[in-house]
């Protein structure tokens, strides 16, 4: 029994358009799903994915108008590290975030920018046979684009109090950190010293990462993580796939997600996230939450 690798990341945002210009128009990711916060419906949750809304590449964040910006620190996932094929993927990325003013620098494999609201992110090549996960953009070539998460890191002051919760959770010692892999896909948790300052979660800062499991082992993984001393809360339905949740014990959220049933359980693929999606259980909640949403333009959309 293993973890297949990151299931989703979800950030805040203070922005629905701003952010789907950003990851749908900039980084060419996919819009799948546009519903609400299942812990408050009364804002946007919005998810970004390669072409079939596929774990391990699916991006989402809860709009939260007003927010102050967030900032991240001990206990927080502060990188999202993205695959690409090749150096050549890089120059190409490096000449379209210089192309629409959007500060970077490359380092080595990687290449470092951050969103409008300071969420960090790293292009890297990175050398595994699991399957990319692209999205189709009419301004990037397949074999340029995103081809789904590689790593997150996430800031930790004794990040040995986290090992046995890790080992429980069949996380690999690496070189490169903790690898959840399974027998699809792999995805790192690398820790990094903590900066100065308190932790702000707010916006453009990552609320949870999520690993993916096979849904028959859903139950299992929660008794791994009690056995480690985790306290998971209960199973989760969100109607794209189940959940759990507990902090591990260097202060990251951490979610574990089945593997489906997915995005297309309630529209077809070549639609999906163009209108709001409310599972069965909000779809009482339609006439009194659509309204007080802003609406939202996909540029992807505009484009095709
Ligand atoms: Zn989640």
């Amino acid at each position: 029994m293993r973890l297949e690798g990151i299931h989703h990341i979800t950030a805040i945002t203070e922005n629905a358009q701003r952010n789907v210009d950003f990851y749908a128009g900039v980084m060419g990711l996919r819009l799948v799903k546009k519903t609400v916060n299942q812990d408050n419906p009364t804002v946007y949750h919005l998810f970004f994915a390669d072409e079939a809304g596929d774990p391990g590449a699916d991006l989402t964040f809860f709009e939260y108008p007003g927010a102050a910006p967030g900032r991240a620190g001990v206990g927080m996932v502060h990188r999202i590290v993205w695959r690409v094929g090749g150096p050549e993927a890089l120059d190409f990325w490096e000449g379209r975030l210089g192309a629409l003013g959007i500060e970077h620098r490359r380092e080595g494999d990687g290449l470092h920018f951050a969103d409008p609201e300071g969420l960090d992110h790293e292009l890297l090549v990175a050398d595994v046979p699991d399957a990319p996960l692209i999205a189709d953009h009419p301004e990037i070539p397949r074999e340029l684009a995103l081809q789904g998460f590689h790593a997150v890191r996430a800031y930790a002051a004794a990040p040995d109090a986290s090992t046995a919760v890790l080992e429980a959770l069949e996380f690999g010692a690496t070189e490169a950190g903790w690898e959840a892999r399974g027998a699809e896909r792999g995805g790192l948790y690398i820790y990094d010293p903590p900066p100065e300052g308190r932790p702000v979660q707010g916006a453009g800062s990552v609320h949870h990462v999520a690993w993916a499991c096979a849904p028959e082992e859903h139950l299992a993984w929660r008794d791994k993580a009690i056995s480690a001393g985790a306290h998971p809360t209960k199973e989760i339905d969100r109607f794209y796939f189940k959940s759990i949740y507990f902090r591990e014990p260097s202060g990251v959220l951490f979610e574990i997600a089945t593997l489906g049933p997915g995005f297309t359980v309630d529209e077809p693929l070549e639609h999906l996230g163009e209108k709001l999606s409310l599972p069965p259980a909000f779809e009482h909640l339609r006439d009194e939450v659509e309204p007080k949403l802003r609406p939202v333009v996909n540029p992807r959309a505009e484009v095709r």
